[in-house]
């Protein structure tokens, strides 16, 4: 079966690589010279299997509001006058009540946990593949006692499912923070940290490299890649795929799988797909730190919204949020926000303010969907496209769910639909 994969992100090219691994004769097209050149570049590089959970909660819509456009503030949202933006933000104030936080979380938290295990097994076929791979955990700290409990009430809920969820999470006082991540240096944290969230199977890596190195082994194993290839329009022939038209001229597919990012939906109208997905961009910054200074876990500033993650070249810091903004271009304050989240955790990484150009900042787009659990698989009637298949709109946790969810479609492809697709098909929101 010849198999179109559109897009050569970390989503796209994990799909390959599990279509190849299943029989398929797979290409995957992208328009960019490389994999991994755009959304899964200079990512937050967590692997946040033990607490992948939505943006969409019953606190939301109140931080949004409160937060607003201050252009510091970790998200930003900018009333537009596109009535995608409030399509989309009507189904995410729908998913903020704590009855549907609570079910995209157990979807997210099925899905991530399934991704761990696929992510384990790709790893251990591959022991060379080399991108910076770190499994001592992810610590979660907050900054007040309030956020810190209400976040222990959630944990204390998923104890009781540990074995459902492989790995529960761990309640840590200030104290046993500075224990587990000495880089958080007590002089200079001190009542700062109201406790801490430990998960021992997050893990940390350079998303890019994971990227780039099993595109790799992709082409070594027979897929081809067409890079500098722009999609235009998928085709079809009544109900029926036919391939795609690119800069380069037709394609033909037995099945297409729609691995665009956040340019997925502007792809999927000219099947007359309208994807509940919206880019939401984030920063990235790179800090160069020096001996062992910095910290060895994955931390999370709960509050704050920035993830950072120790990589060859420093310590990589991301986060910030603005709706609906399809630019990549560097607002310098929005990305000295984050700088200055991890100076105030880890002052002792340098002198300060630091120089901005120094910090190799990175702006990407988030494909996010308003629940938080990607879109998977096939397209229900009536739209009729039995051989398009999705894999798109994982938002915030794009690398950390792309082992699972491309196994899942790499299956589907081949007919092999999972037992329970609840709450990650494009049904859920027909
Ligand atoms: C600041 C930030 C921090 C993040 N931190 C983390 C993290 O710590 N952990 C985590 O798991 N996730 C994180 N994410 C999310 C993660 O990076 C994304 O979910 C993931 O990279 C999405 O991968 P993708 O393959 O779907 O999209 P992309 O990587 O954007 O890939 C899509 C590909 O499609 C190509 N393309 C698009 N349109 C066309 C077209 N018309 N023709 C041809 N090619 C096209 C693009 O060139 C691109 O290569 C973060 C994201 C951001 C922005």
């Amino acid at each position: 079966m010849k198999v179109l994969v559109l897009g050569a992100g970390v989503t796209g090219v994990t799909t390959a690589y599990y279509l190849r691994r299943q029989g398929a004769d797979v290409t995957v097209v992208d328009r960019q010279p490389g994999p991994g050149l755009e959304t899964s570049f200079a990512n937050g590089g967590h692997l946040s299997f033990g607490h992948a959970l939505p943006w969409a909660t019953p606190e939301a819509p109140l931080q949004l509001l409160t937060w607003g456009g201050r252009q510091n503030a970790p998200l930003r949202l900018r009333a537009r006058w596109d009535p995608t933006f409030w399509r989309w933000g009507a189904k995410f104030l729908r998913n903020c009540t704590p009855g549907r936080y609570r079910a995209n979380t157990n979807t997210l938290r099925r899905l991530a946990t399934f991704s761990q295990t696929c992510f384990g097994n790709l790893i251990a076929e591959l022991p060379d593949l080399q991108f910076g791979h770190r499994t001592d955990g992810v610590l979660t700290v907050f900054r007040t006692p309030r956020a810190f409990d209400r976040e222990a009430v959630r944990v204390a809920r998923y104890a009781g499912n540990a074995d459902h969820f492989q790995d529960p999470e761990q309640l840590l006082t200030p104290d046993e923070c500075v224990k587990i991540e000495p880089a958080l240096v007590p002089a200079y944290t001190s009542g700062k940290i109201a406790g801490g969230i430990f998960a021992a199977s997050a893990a940390t890596g350079n998303a890019y490299q994971f990227t780039n190195a099993l595109a790799q082994t992709c082409q070594n194993t027979g897929v081809e890649f067409c890079f500098g290839v722009e999609v235009t329009n998928i085709s079809r022939i009544s109900g029926t795929i036919t391939g795609a038209e690119t800069s380069q001229g037709y394609i033909e597919a037995d099945a297409v799988v729609l691995a665009l990012g956040s340019n997925s939906p502007v792809v999927a109208r000219s099947v007359g797909l309208d994807l509940p997905i919206i880019p939401v961009k984030g920063y990235s910054v790179t800090l160069p730190t020096s001996g062992s200074l910095g910290p060895t876990l994955g931390i999370l500033d709960a509050e704050r919204k920035v993830v950072m993650a120790p990589v060859d070249d420093g310590l990589r810091a991301a986060g910030t949020a603005e709706f609906l903004s399809y630019d990549q271009t560097i607002d310098p304050i929005r990305a000295q926000a984050i700088a200055d989240v991890v100076w105030d955790l880890f002052p002792q990484l340098g002198e300060q303010p630091p120089r901005l150009a120094n910090l190799k900042p990175w702006a990407g787009l988030r494909p996010m969907t308003p629940d938080g659990p990607p879109l998977l698989g096939p397209i229900p009637s009536p739209y009729g496209c039995a051989n398009l298949f999705l894999n798109t709109g994982h938002g915030p946790l794009g690398w950390t769910l792309a082992c699972g969810s491309a196994k899942l479609v790499a299956d589907w492809v081949d007919c092999r639909p999972p037992t329970d697709p609840s709450g990650i098909t494009f049904s859920r929101f027909g």
